[in-house]
């Protein structure tokens, strides 16, 4: 019998991270000192990219991306409509037209045929960028984007918010994680209290392009320098040089902190999903629950772990749930069919995948310390209202 309620995501936070912070505290820095270096060097060693640029939380992270890659009111970008809405609002700051690729059924990752009708439709150069997502933790096939971000010519600006850990074999037979940036411009991270790493509020740039990565590191505080090498002039040691109109957009020392502790159990964190997620695909093998799919060689970083169901049965289910305190989420909302976004011309009838994907989706409670009795409640749960 569970008593308190499971939410569909939850941070985990050992006693080791909270010395962490505690020393971080006690340390002359509570921002712009060593631990955001360390951060960003560790996070970079373990993804295997050149940069990695810590932010203030994950949209700030998107939105600085726009701001390296020089996107202008009316350029125009592309992502899918299954994501949280940041992933193109990011772009909206800097006044791009968001154009929303629909989604592929399988993956409920951005269809990348449909990408390249697109595509196909306009100039080359017509879209800056594209943003695809790596939803709930599934990894877009980035080397397919590269063909035609050559192609086409638009930078690829990952947002893998839900994927860090995870990682994909390329056509070479090369293991490839995501955020090493090998076939990706940019790709961007969230540090929010239901992603893998959680420091409260807290994103990540990552990169290979020393351009880029200069972009993002100036705009995150001001537009302002002290680099000599970068300096108009150079009036003695006091003197910076606010060269751009950049945003604050730092993190603290203690998020940093948090954040370097809660690295090192990243991957125990995503074996751990894999292994909550196998139980699931088991448990609901032959019911009326569809599991997730996902094709051989990937490391799924499972972030969400979402069932489709019955759109007749849906939100019985999601309240059945609630009232048994297992708290499931619909997500995502399709971002076309915001208030927001439809008064840009987006409707209803637009992305018919995701919004046939949005009827029947249900994520289920994922997070590394699930306990078996939880989740075997949460699976009789589920049997139960399906019978
Ligand atoms: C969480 C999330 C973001 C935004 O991250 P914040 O740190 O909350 O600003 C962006 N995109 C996706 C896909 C996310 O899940």
């Amino acid at each position: 019998m569970i008593t308190k309620p499971i939410p569909y995501g939850h941070q985990h936070i050992t006693d080791e991270d909270v010395l962490a912070v505690v020393e971080a505290l006690k340390s002359d820095y509570m921002t712009q000192g060593p631990c955001i270096g360390e951060f960003e060097k560790t996070f970079a060693e373990y993804l295997g990219c050149k940069y990695a640029c810590m932010v203030s939380n994950g949209t700030a992270a998107l939105h600085l991306c726009a701001m390296a890659l020089d996107i202008k009111p009316g350029d125009k970008i592309i992502t899918t409509p299954i994501t949280f809405v940041a992933s193109a609002n990011g772009f909206r700051y800097q006044g791009a037209e968001v154009v929303f690729c629909d989604i592929e059924p399988k993956t409920f990752l951005m269809d990348l045929n449909k990408l390249e009708q697109i595509l196909k439709a306009s100039p080359k150069g017509t879209y800056k960028a594209v943003v695809p997502v790596d939803f709930a933790g599934y990894p877009i096939d980035e080397e397919k984007l590269r063909k035609l971000a050559d192609e086409y010519g638009f930078a690829i600006v990952v947002d893998a918010c839900h994927a860090p850990g995870g990682s994909f074999i390329d056509s070479k037979g090369e293991k490839q994680m995501i955020g090493n940036c090998k076939y990706a411009d940019l790709t961007v991270f969230s540090f929010h209290p239901v992603k893998h790493i959680a420091t409260g509020e807290g994103g990540a740039v990552t990169t290979n392009r020393k351009d880029l990565y200069d972009k993002v590191a100036l705009f995150r505080t001001h537009g302002i320098t002290k680099d000599p090498a970068l300096l108009k002039k150079n009036d003695g040691g006091w003197y910076y040089e606010m060269q751009e109109l950049g945003y604050n957009y730092r993190i603290t020392e203690m998020q940093a902190a948090l954040g370097i502790s809660q690295l090192k159990r990243l991957d125990w964190s995503i074996e751990r999903r894999n292994e909550i997620a196998k139980k699931y695909d088991e448990a609901f093998k032959g019911t009326a629950v569809k599991t997730p799919f996902r094709a051989e060689g990937l490391v799924h970083a499972f972030h969400l772990y979402i069932i489709q169901v019955d759109p007749a049965k849906r939100k019985g289910l999601y309240d059945f749930l609630r009232a048994n305190n297992v708290y499931s989420q619909v997500l995502y909302i399709p971002a076309h069919t915001m208030p927001y976004y439809k008064q840009f011309g987006w409707k209803e009838g637009d992305m018919p995948v995701a919004e046939d994907y949005y009827t029947k989706c249900l994520a289920l409670p994922m997070f590394p310390t699930l306990t078996d009795e939880e989740q075997d409640w949460i699976i009789a749960k589920v049997k139960e209202f399906m019978a």
